[in-house]
């Protein structure tokens, strides 16, 4: 494998409504879509777009949703060998309103997703020993998620971890099993930063934490990323484009970088972290997020 990614499979279900509903009070939609989502899943599908291997590890309930992203995995040709299913709880799903003006409100009901358990994650010891890159983010619990970064970290496999949603504190070991730490500007820190300094200062005290590479990706103004070998906060921008629907951009970063790490390993982690900001904003000129996420060859052939 290229690349595992241990983590979430949420289905969203998107109801587009004329205003958001009181207290109370029934609404009549004027469209309904429905996608498969999940930040695990997510940055797998959208590493396997660009030609990763790849495999996924979660766990899904027993419903249609559950089998429905099974089909969904294998469509894109992801391995789902490490996809268990429980009917210990539905399959996650993200209820969502969107109203005329663009404005939403979102329920996430994490379900099978807070079921996966380190013992479940101990099982595919196998596929993340023979994966080159691992990613895990935090829609499942903790202590799978720490599982899975020891598990990488015993067999030398590179570990992404992007620590999304953002939670009040983390167990400090996470630190040191990551090599590079992936938040947004708004993850990165207490206080929302919004500038390029701010990130980068935001960015330098992971490194003392334990992890040898921190990104910031910043929306429009590309990343920020500092490694432990020089401290230097650096600056990649990206293409200014007319963004119609930036959902999942942030999964489509981490995706193509797992890609660049696991399938261009030569490349200096600048140019990583190039190609995948270019391949991000490739996504937010589209609408929907994995649908969004380009395939290989819709992409520039020197991204490859
Ligand atoms: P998240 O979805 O986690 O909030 P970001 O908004 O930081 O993530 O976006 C991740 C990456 O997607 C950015 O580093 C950039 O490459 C690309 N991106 C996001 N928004 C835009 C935009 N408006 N224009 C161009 N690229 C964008």
């Amino acid at each position: 494998m290229d690349v595992v990614v241990v983590g979430s499979c949420n289905v969203d279900l998107i109801s587009y409504i004329p205003k958001l509903p009181q207290k109370g009070e029934t609404i009549h939609g004027t469209k309904f879509k429905m996608g498969f989502g999940g930040k695990g899943a997510n940055q797998c599908v959208s590493s396997a777009k660009l030609g990763a291997k790849a495999a996924m590890v979660a766990k899904v309930g027993k419903d249609t949703y559950g089998k429905g992203f099974v089909e969904e995995f294998q469509r894109f040709k992801v391995n789902t060998d490490y996809i268990v299913s429980t009917d210990g709880a539905s399959t996650g799903v993200a209820p969502c309103l969107v109203d005329q003006n663009g404005s939403s409100a979102i329920i996430i009901v994490s379900g099978a997703n807070l079921l996966l358990t380190p013992q479940e994650i101990e099982q595919a010891e196998e596929v993340i020993k023979s994966s080159k890159v691992m990613i895990c983010q935090l829609e499942v619990t903790q202590e799978a998620t720490l599982a899975a970064l020891r598990i990488a970290k015993k067999h030398g496999v590179k570990t992404i971890f992007n620590p999304a949603p953002k939670l009040d504190s983390l167990p400090e070991e996470i630190y040191s099993l990551c090599d590079v730490f992936c938040p947004n500007e708004t993850e990165v820190s207490d206080t929302a930063v919004t500038t390029i300094e701010e990130a980068g200062a935001a960015a330098i005290p992971y490194l003392d934490k334990g992890c040898f590479t921190v990104i910031v990706t910043l929306g429009d103004k590309g990343c920020v990323y500092v490694t432990k070998d020089d401290r230097k906060v650096c600056h990649v921008a990206c293409d200014k484009v007319n963004a119609i629907d930036t959902t999942g951009a942030g999964d489509s970063f981490v995706g193509s970088l797992a890609y660049f790490m696991s399938c261009h390993a030569s490349l200096p982690l600048e140019e990583m972290i190039r190609r995948s900001c270019q391949v991000a904003t490739v996504s937010v000129q589209r609408e929907g997020t994995q649908t969004s996420y380009p395939y290989r060859n819709e992409l520039p052939p020197e991204l490859f």
